[in-house]
């Protein structure tokens, strides 16, 4: 680049930036019981916890003798302190993808606005997301999060990759006939910015191979669908690479019906080969249960969070409950009967198993189904101190966002969750959130259920 060139770019980031937001004003959490997230951590009772400039300063046993100037003091009797949560398999939504989407052509710019659309997560504890199908909006989102513009969760971009023709909009995914295409496709995600690959069901095995090996070199980890279902042959795509496979039903899915005697097979691919699982029970419960009673989703208080747009296709242009048909009703009940049994045997091997929703899919409300996800993984055998960990600390680690975040240390993120009561003895107990902290910045409950408020205001009663 010419230095005249430089000099221009620089003086045009000077001069167009909006003004920084404020740093947040200390902290101090007494008296609070801290779930440090580490490996084999116990709960620290009675500490006083410092945040400092967004960050977790320190973390001390006791009462301080003094504060830090101009700190607000936090009285944490009685609560939990954890690191806020993380969805691992979710969806966010920009304008050009709701034209895609609903394929209306004429949704006005800044119809979606991304601070309405990240306060359910922020709501509910979510400071993480992993959104598997990123566009270039998704990493102008990114940046408004990162840069402090727009406070939410940090979003986490996956670029989608399907074989051809895809199953979703050019422009949601990418299509790759052949390998050379997977290939390209890899490389042009890299160059635009996307962290994550995510692989999709039409892929073929050659094809798939391919972009497994171009996003290695690119040192970008591969999430997704396990492609070519009813083929018999599952285990050739786990290849080092495919690091993470995107729902529980894609085991489920590639026999029909769900082969229960192929589990020990599938647990020991994915353990070989350093695959882990993001399970998304709760979408196919969501699933078959709006199947059976699209009613139940007009009782579901918590999609009036969602932009009317998106309310009003979950209740009057939801693609799943096109097909009531006794024999579609038992194909995906038969689909979350096996989605246990493979959680647990995952689980029993060591194979983290992570917290995704796959929201705002019709039924699953984003920010709230997490919640739901926790008490399915719970149902299915998982403790939940392994619940707790996976969507912190373990989604961290498969982000390689661990240096930064995911655990309760001196020198973290100050991105907290304060809950009422101790979710190491029921899950259920993360719901009760009483504040959230994301990146120092402090939101009581009354704050965020403000927020909430303004949102389902836009919607039908
Ligand atoms: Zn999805």
């Amino acid at each position: 680049m010419s230095r005249a060139l430089s000099a221009l770019l620089l003086f045009a980031a000077a001069n167009c930036q909006a003004d920084p937001p404020a740093p947040p004003a200390p902290i101090v959490i007494t008296d609070v019981t801290v779930l440090p997230m580490t490996p084999d951590s116990v709960p620290l009772a009675r500490a006083t916890v410092t945040l400092e400039n967004g960050r977790i300063a320190s973390i001390t046993a006791g009462t301080p003798a003094k504060l830090p100037a101009g700190a607000r003091r936090i009285d944490g009797r009685g609560k939990w302190l954890m690191p806020g949560f993380t969805d691992m398999h979710m969806h966010l939504e920009n304008d050009r993808m709701g034209r895609l989407h609903v394929g209306d052509p004429t949704l006005p710019d800044g119809t979606f606005d991304l601070a309405d659309a990240l306060t359910p997560y922020l709501a509910n504890g979510v400071l993480q997301i992993f959104n598997l199908s990123s566009m270039s909006e998704t990493i102008g989102q990114r940046v408004e999060v990162e840069s402090g513009r727009v406070l939410g969760p940090h979003i986490a971009t996956a670029a989608m990759i399907d074989g051809s023709p895809p199953m979703w909009p050019l422009g949601m995914t990418r299509a790759a006939a052949t390998p050379e295409d997977g290939r390209q496709a890899v490389r042009d995600a890299k160059a635009e910015g996307y962290e994550f690959i995510k692989v999709y069901s039409k892929l073929t095995l050659e094809t798939f191979i391919a972009i497994v090996d171009e996003a290695r070199q690119q040192h970008m980890r591969v999430v997704g669908h396990i492609p070519q279902r009813g083929q018999g042959i599952t285990e050739r795509f786990f290849i080092p690479g495919f690091d993470l496979v995107a729902h529980a039903e894609e085991f489920a899915q590639h026999t029909d019906p769900p082969d229960y005697a192929a589990i020990p097979r599938y647990v020991e691919m994915a353990r070989r080969n350093g695959t882990w699982l993001v399970a998304t029970l709760s979408l196919d419960e969501r699933i078959v249960e709006e199947i059976r009673a699209p009613d139940s989703l007009r009782r579901r208080g918590e999609l009036r969070y969602m932009h009317p747009r998106a309310y009003d296709m979950v209740i009057n242009g939801n693609p799943y409950t096109k097909d009531r048909s006794d024999g579609r009703i038992r194909y995906v009940q038969a689909v979350v009967d096996f989605n246990c049994p493979l959680v647990k045997a995952f689980t029993a091997a060591g194979i983290p198993v992570l917290t995704g929703t796959d929201a705002p899919v019709p039924g699953v409300a984003p920010g709230f189904a997490l919640h739901d996800e926790f008490e399915a993984l719970a149902k299915c055998g998982m403790s939940n101190a392994q619940i707790l960990e996976s969507t912190t600390r373990r989604a961290a680690e498969w982000l390689g966002t661990l240096p930064d975040r995911g655990t309760v240390e001196a020198g973290k993120r100050a991105d907290l969750v304060i809950l009422d009561a101790d979710p190491l003895e029921n899950i259920s107990n993360t719901r009760r959130i009483t504040a959230v902290i994301a990146g120092g910045h402090y939101l009581a409950r009354a704050d965020l259920d403000r927020k909430l408020a303004r949102l389902a205001a836009r919607n039908p009663r």
